[in-house]
């Protein structure tokens, strides 16, 4: 993506927080809720629309083929194996800076009642269905994560955009064709990197509307924020933001710096069109198309590796998911009086690498199941309540952190690995 289209996206980002600012001060205008309205939100639900519309063929053409491609079943394995424990290291060192932060600042020590009350009133309803939605998940949160990932009915987990199913047919599709290897095989194959190219290229066609729609996603998310984020909910706030940033600044430059060798600097220069896409919608899901167009063009990586990396990266790597699970479970606890036994602790960390990988890279996508977490553990999941009204702000945080973390794994497998077939 070239260097002037990238700066036009950071200003819309930029923009656009501006906008959502004026227009948060000013909610009680009838022009501004119809801007809101009528101008911002279409122009976001469209790109973020046009973005998940490619994200299930994409996926699909692009890990069939890549699996086709990496060759024989028994390296497949070891590149799947490494980065498996790539994607697991990382995300324990989240959840371990999220414990340490959470710990130290206490956040949720001390809550005052007025914070309290009005959390519990205000979020009432929306807390109820949430309640709902996690208890169906802790029902089905071991045996459901089989269900999720081998689907009944392949056509019903594709037109549902189930990605975990998405990614084990698209495997279980490029491995068959492994070892048909004839000439239909071949054609098929054929076919499918046709399908690869032409989302990417689709993908090059809705990037150039960034801009505007980076701008007007930001215009809605900020105008809707409650900026009277009161005591122990602004320091929760903050020591979730310092986790991100820890990760941000802290883990990954070790990573590239050191394992990597590659200028920390100049990799987030490289990095920021996916970051903000991520960050402006949310999304993993929605970003993988960015994602990948920024790690062929902007690093060089080949097709063979984003074909696999992203997709998989997008759906079961989330670090910054898995900070921020666990620093919400904590403060919970904290405001809760629950103690937390070592034990606790070990299974809450576990709870969390596990759940992180189960958790759908869409907006909020990860309430339900922290919730369902937590209550495993003994933890008041009604607590969720107090933080759900800054959630928006955190999801937008973590879901950067996730999908940098994805650039990150693409850039360790393209560095560990220097076959001939990941060098295509
Ligand atoms: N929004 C996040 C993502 O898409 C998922 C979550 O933590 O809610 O990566």
């Amino acid at each position: 993506m070239d260097k002037g289209h990238s700066f036009k996206i950071f200003i819309g980002l930029v923009v656009g927080t501006a906008i959502g600012i004026i227009f948060n001060k000013l909610s009680d205008q009838a022009w501004v809720n119809w801007t809101i309205e009528y101008v911002a939100t279409p122009m976001g639900v469209a790109f973020l629309r046009a973005l998940m519309m490619i994200v299930v063929p994409l996926v699909f053409a692009s890990l069939a083929v890549g699996v086709r491609t990496l060759g024989s079943g028994q390296n497949i394995g070891l590149v799947f194996g490494r980065l498996g424990l790539f994607y697991i290291s990382t995300t324990l060192v989240a959840i371990l800076i999220g414990q340490v932060l959470v710990n130290a600042f206490q956040p949720g020590a001390g809550i005052s009642e007025e914070l309290m009350n009005t959390s519990r009133a205000e979020m009432a309803s929306q807390v109820a269905s949430l309640v709902e939605k996690s208890s169906h998940v802790n029902e089905s949160l071991w045996p459901g994560l089989v269900s999720a990932i081998i689907p009944k009915n392949i056509l019903f987990s594709f037109a549902g955009g189930e990605m975990l199913a998405v990614i084990f047919v698209s495997i279980i599709v490029g491995l068959g064709l492994l070892h048909l290897n004839n000439k239909a095989s071949d054609t098929f194959t054929q076919v499918l990197e046709s399908i690869s190219d032409l989302s990417i290229l689709v993908v090059g066609w809705i990037m150039k509307f960034a801009p505007y729609a980076v701008a007007a996603l930001m215009v809605t998310s900020i105008s809707k924020l409650g900026f009277e984020i009161i005591d122990n909910l602004a320091k929760y706030v903050l020591v979730v933001c310092v986790g991100y940033l820890a990760q941000l600044l802290i883990t990954y430059p070790l990573v590239l710096k050191f394992l990597l060798k590659i200028s920390p600097i100049e990799f987030y220069r490289k990095a920021s069109t996916a970051m903000v896409t991520a960050f402006s919608t949310s999304s993993s899901n929605a970003t993988i198309p960015t994602t990948t167009k920024v790690l062929e063009e902007d690093f060089n990586v080949s097709k063979t590796i984003t074909n696999f990396s992203v997709p998989l990266g997008a759906t079961v790597n989330m670090d910054g998911t898995a900070l921020f699970e666990m620093v919400a479970a904590i403060f919970v606890a904290q405001v809760f009086h629950v103690d937390i036994s070592l034990v606790g602790y070990i299974s809450l960390i576990l709870l969390m690498l596990f759940t992180s990988i189960g958790v759908a890279g869409v907006p909020g996508g990860s309430i339900p199941i922290l919730m369902s977490a937590m209550a495993m553990v003994g933890i008041p999941p009604e607590g969720i309540a107090l933080v759900i009204g800054v959630d928006r702000l955190l999801d937008m945080g973590r879901t950067t952190v996730n999908v940098t973390g994805d650039m990150t794994a693409a850039l360790f497998v393209k560095k560990y690995f220097k076959r001939k077939e990941l060098s295509k």
